[in-house]
């Protein structure tokens, strides 16, 4: 199989910038084979608040309890998704969303009992993805993933997973030759705001054990690490200026690469 491009799109996906949308569709009609991994975290929060679920933290985390799983369950694999399939198949492109769960996509196991029903990912099931994108389609993922290992009997079926990890592990099992994170800021920045444009694993992992990196921009680091495995260029840019995705893969990019 032709080499394929991973892109994980963030919260800024859901704003107003549709030209990663439009990039996206571009991309794929010449002929470039693309996996795109979404979140949702913003609109998981939203829906939780509707609905009245309130939510535990434990250091710092949300702790996912059955009914915020169910919220959680609904909001990424189907709004988010949705919208995000509806937005390239209305611009001609041809996309076809899947969740973790289809064809056993992303089999998982509980990470950390205490965080509830999250999974860390311990194998992934590439064939749904290469018939997809044999058949022409750009696979639109969802990381709620399918809890095929260690499963308790009362434990759900379903976990959440960290989409930057599952756009990690994407990457690393197909083998993707590059694996782009669009975000709402312009990179990794060092402690005075100032952008990083390169980085070695280490170098972004110090910066992760001396609070630099914090919150959401981990799990992206985390996931570029992971993928590094593998033959792969790992980047991340600001999903909030136009045609970022396709700047970046014109070489134009001005976000933070993660190397070896
Ligand atoms: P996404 O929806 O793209 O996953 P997140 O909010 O989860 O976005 O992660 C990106 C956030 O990471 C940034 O908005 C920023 O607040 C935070 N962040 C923490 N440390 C850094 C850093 N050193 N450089 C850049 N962003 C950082
Ligand atoms: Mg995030």
């Amino acid at each position: 199989m032709a080499k394929v491009i991973a892109i994980k799109i963030g919260g800024a996906a859901f704003d107003s910038n549709d030209t990663t949308i439009e990039d996206i569709v571009y991309l794929q009609q010449q002929g470039k084979l693309l996996v795109v991994v979404h979140g949702g975290g913003k609109l998981i929060t939203e829906w939780l608040s509707r609905q009245e679920i309130s939510t535990r933290f434990v250091r710092g985390e949300r702790v996912t309890d059955k009914a915020t799983l169910e919220v959680a369950t609904a909001v990424l694999a189907g709004l988010a998704n949705k919208e995000i399939v509806a937005a390239i198949n209305s611009l001609g492109g041809r996309a076809v969303g899947i969740s973790g769960v289809d064809g056993a996509l992303i089999q998982v196991r509980i990470e950390d009992i205490e965080l509830g029903y999250v999974g860390e990912v311990v194998k992934v099931n590439t064939e749904p993805l290469e018939a997809l994108l044999q058949a022409g389609y750009v696979p639109v993922i969802s990381p709620v993933s399918l809890h095929s290992f260690d499963k308790p009997d009362d434990a759900p079926q379903i976990l959440n997973v960290n989409s930057d990890l599952v756009a990690g592990e994407i990457a690393a099992a197909i083998g993707a030759e590059r694996l782009i994170f669009l975000t709402d800021v312009a990179g990794i920045c060092d402690q005075s705001g100032k952008l990083l444009p390169r980085l070695s694993a280490s170098e972004a992992e110090a910066l992760i054990a001396s609070g630099v990196v914090s919150g959401g921009m981990i799990p992206k680091i985390k996931a570029c690490i992971r993928a590094l495995a593998t033959n792969v260029t790992t980047c991340i840019i600001n999903g909030r200026q136009p045609h970022a995705l396709l700047r970046e893969i014109e070489g134009q990019g001005g976000g933070t690469t993660i190397y070896k």
